[in-house]
């Protein structure tokens, strides 16, 4: 029974209990002849019941008040907490009328937030896969030393690598959700990228040669472009991959010249030989100093292919690690006395003035004698190659004792060799190209010295030129003490 009920059962009790003696109060004076007193008895029993009445609301009000209380502390340690549970009443009250609904309220939003919860943490993990995935991606653009540049439907850019950076001169973090013609100041670049987006799924991939200005000189660039679909059929972006082939082409070109002047360079001394040995058979060489002459040049042409021949083959052995290395100790004055012995009569050809400077031959060098012997060849082959008729050509060798070392010097008062060449002319293949019409060659001199020099024997290879002034080509071993 609720406590309003009780109450109210209460109530009437007490007035039914006042009006009694009531009643019986006024009958008893009445019949004892109090008529006066009689009159007041109602109002005697009505302040009594009002009495009674006030200490029965004032026991209600309490009740109410202290579940009031009850629910409000259990509500603000529910706040407080951040859990939330059932509230409790001490005793069965008027409130439970409230507290039943509210605790069913209650219940539903625990279930609701404890799914919220579910669900929050799910959608926590799947955005920490996500990002982790995102970053293996970036990782992965930003290890590509290819220049990668990613771009949204509205060809805005979206992501890009170092190599894109460095080769379009631009910073990401600034440009992103730019577009890219604000960025990008290569107008084909930018062109490609938008065509290919507005090409969409129709060609999902396409590679263009394009040449690409880069500090000044153009390098030649593959961009292969493809589009990035999203799952409702549009594209979404383009991803476009610029690899730079200036180099691959360079080599490919080098090559094709290779085998022109490898059959041209085995062809001349060929031509040479077979020329003057028809003559000899020919009875053309009518007295001993013409024979001599002869077969003079037969033999100097032979050594030229020979050189040619020997070159190829080395430079293909020491690269594949083939090759027999039989290191002893030698002078390396000895050796360029050797050359100097050949290379006399190639410089006689063009009047040039050899002349040298030579360490005692008692200084040694561990090394393998016919390597050096065609390392110095080469250079001083190349010295008078490509040194003007009426020039010089001056071999030295000295000791550096404190850096126990001996160094070779061939110096030229030649053509020279432009700055920007310096780097290359000891790769394979690399002509010069003011100095190809000077003289014919393979490419394969100085890549094949160098080797000598530093891979097989650890030494140091260098060169100085000046334009149209001369070179100085140099190596240096250390010697034995
Ligand atoms: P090649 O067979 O063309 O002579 P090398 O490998 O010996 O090939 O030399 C590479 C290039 O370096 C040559 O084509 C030449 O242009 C340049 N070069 C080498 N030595 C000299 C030099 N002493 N003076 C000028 N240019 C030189």
């Amino acid at each position: 029974m609720t406590t309003v009920r009780r109450l109210g059962i209460a109530s009437v009790l007490l007035v039914a209990f006042g009006a009694s003696i009531a009643y019986y109060a006024t009958t008893l004076a009445l019949r004892n002849g109090h008529g006066e007193s009689a009159q007041n008895v109602p109002w005697v029993a009505l302040v009594f019941i009002a009495a009674l009445a006030a200490g029965g609301v004032m026991a209600f009000w309490k009740t109410v008040q202290r579940d009031i209380n009850t629910i409000s502390s259990q509500m603000d340690t529910m706040a407080k907490t951040g859990k939330i549970g059932l509230v409790m009443l001490e005793s069965t009250g008027e409130l439970n009328q409230i507290v039943k609904p509210l605790n069913e309220f209650l219940t539903m939003i625990r279930r609701q937030t404890e799914d919220l919860r579910v669900e929050n943490r799910e959608l926590q993990i799947q955005f920490r896969v996500a990002a982790a995935e995102k970053h293996n991606t970036e990782a992965i653009i930003f290890s590509i030393s290819d220049a990668v540049i990613v771009t949204n439907r509205f060809d805005e850019l979206i992501l890009a690598n170092e190599a894109a950076e460095k080769l379009l001169g631009f910073k990401l973090t600034p440009s992103l959700r730019k577009n890219i013609d604000q960025i990008i100041s290569n107008g084909t670049l930018v062109r490609l990228i938008r065509e290919t987006r507005s090409n969409g799924r129709n060609i999902t991939r396409k590679v263009v040669e394009h040449c690409i200005d880069q500090k000044g000189s153009p390098r030649t660039f593959n961009i292969t472009l493809s589009c990035v679909a999203a799952p409702a059929d549009e594209v979404s972006g383009v991803v476009a991959v610029l690899h730079d082939v200036t180099r691959e082409k360079e080599i490919a070109r080098i090559k094709t010249d290779f085998v022109s002047n490898v059959s041209h360079e085995l062809k001349t001394p060929l031509s040479s030989i077979k020329a003057y040995i028809e003559m000899l058979l020919d009875g053309e060489a009518q007295d001993e100093k013409t024979t001599k002459e002869f077969y003079e040049i037969i033999s100097f042409d032979t050594d030229r292919l020979h050189r040619l021949i020997e070159n190829i083959l080395n430079i293909s052995r020491i690269e594949s690690g083939v090759v027999k290395v039989v290191r002893e100790p030698i002078s390396l004055t000895s050796v360029v006395k050797q050359v100097l012995d050949v290379a006399v009569i190639q410089a006689k050809s063009k009047n040039i003035r050899l002349t040298d400077s030579l360490a005692p031959v008692y200084y040694q060098i561990e090394a393998d004698r016919d390597m050096i012997y065609q390392a110095v060849l080469n250079l001083l082959s190349n010295a008078i190659k490509y040194t003007p008729e009426d020039g010089s050509v001056n071999v030295t060798v000295n000791v550096d004792e404190r850096r126990k070392v001996a160094v070779c010097e061939v110096s030229d008062t030649g053509a020279g060799i432009p700055v920007d060449d310096l780097p290359k002319i000891f790769d394979k293949f690399y002509r010069v190209r003011a100095n190809e019409k000077m003289a014919k060659g393979t490419g394969l001199g100085l890549a094949l010295v160098k080797h000598i020099v530093e891979t097989v024997h650890d030494g140091k290879l260098t060169v100085t030129s000046e334009e149209g002034k001369g070179s100085t080509l140099a190596f240096e071993l250390p010697i034995i003490v």
